[in-house]
């Protein structure tokens, strides 16, 4: 049995959906703050999906899944996620991403589970030095959002020369799409991100898309990100616990394209996609946002033979295919 932490929110729930059509049995531990009680009924259809709803702050909470299941390893999303909120309201951060991960290992080592992959992020990295970004680049994080991961990333080490856990930390650059089924999708309230933005432009009759700032240094002024299609990713987590349980030593892996778009970029192309104009207009920059962020992932690609196969189109497609029902859904039509 697998333990997905987060298995509600939109990575989480994709990765759900990749382990068990690979044929594994998964338990989700959701508190179901931003994770959503629809997403886990639509995984629950399947038989091999178990929830228990449930909170990293309270041990034990954690301690119901592992008395019930017998656990062989565990996938970690849960986690909030905002670099602004982070800087507002630090403590909400170290308490949950940090102290609650503290919890999740504790009672791993309690239960002796020694195997996790871990959610990480190229906001540990802070200003690029250099672009593309491997893993050797400089971790130093700009906001308690990257700083409460990183602590993770260091406690997995001193837990892995203390007590033997083994982990994968994965470090995602954007990600972005929908599940090619529809049958789970990006569903942030309320949304700050890229991709859904603009195609809830095209829903919602007042909402105008902004682009958050036109004068940065990059060729067409706009900020340019790496966007991994979701699916992808998920791919990636169960390629890194197949690596684990095969070599039983811990590791940390860049997930992204290695491409660069800029936000006009994809502003564009999902204009070309949906084939109509979307109401738009440039804005303030965001307070934190780099100019230019991007993977390089070779190392995923050679040592865990993972490749970033779905295009930002194919990311567009599935993530609007997904817009339309939960608009649908939010709005009882
Ligand atoms: N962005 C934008 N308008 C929006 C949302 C995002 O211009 O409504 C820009 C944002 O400033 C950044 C890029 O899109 O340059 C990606 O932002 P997102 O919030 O999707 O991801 P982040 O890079 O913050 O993780």
């Amino acid at each position: 049995m697998i333990l997905i932490t987060g298995g509600a929110g939109y990575i989480g729930s994709h990765t759900v959906l990749n382990f068990i059509e690979a044929g594994y049995e998964v338990v989700i531990i959701d508190n179901l703050e931003t994770g959503h009680i629809e997403t886990v009924n639509t995984l629950k259809q399947y038989r091999k999906v178990h929830f228990i709803k449930g909170d990293l702050k309270n041990i034990e909470d954690i301690e119901k899944v592992f008395n019930k299941y017998k656990i062989d390893a565990v996938i970690h999303f849960a986690a909030y996620s905002l670099v602004g909120e982070s800087v507002e309201h630090p403590a909400k951060y170290y308490r949950n991403n940090t102290f609650g991960t503290l919890n999740l290992l504790d009672t791993m080592i309690k239960y002796n589970v020694k195997k996790i992959v871990f959610s990480s992020t190229c906001a540990t990295y802070g200003e690029p030095k250099y672009t593309p970004i491997d893993e050797n680049h400089p971790q130093k994080p700009i906001n308690p959002y990257g700083k409460s991961k990183l602590m993770v990333e260091k406690i997995m080490e001193d837990y892995d020369s203390a007590y033997g856990l083994k982990s994968i930390k994965l470090r995602y650059f954007n990600v972005a799409g929908a599940d090619n089924k529809v049958r789970v999708g990006e569903w942030h309230e309320p949304e700050t991100h890229l991709i859904p933005n603009i195609l809830k432009s095209t829903f919602e009759k007042e909402k105008i898309f902004k682009i958050f700032g036109n004068d940065y240094d990059t060729p067409d002024g706009t900020c340019i990100r790496d966007y991994v299609n979701v699916e992808d990713l998920a791919q990636a987590h169960k390629l890194a616990l197949e690596y684990l349980n095969k070599t039983n030593t811990s590791n940390v892996f860049n997930i992204g394209t290695e491409k660069g778009d800029s936000v006009k970029n994809i502003f564009d192309t999902c204009k070309e996609i949906l084939g109509k104009e979307i109401p738009v207009e440039i804005a303030e920059r965001r307070a934190g946002d780099t100019s230019i962020l991007y993977a390089d992932s070779k190392k995923a690609q050679t040592i865990l033979n993972w490749k970033p196969i779905r295009t930002i189109k194919d990311s567009i497609h599935s993530a609007y295919e997904w817009e339309k029902i939960l608009y649908k859904r939010l709005n009882n039509k």
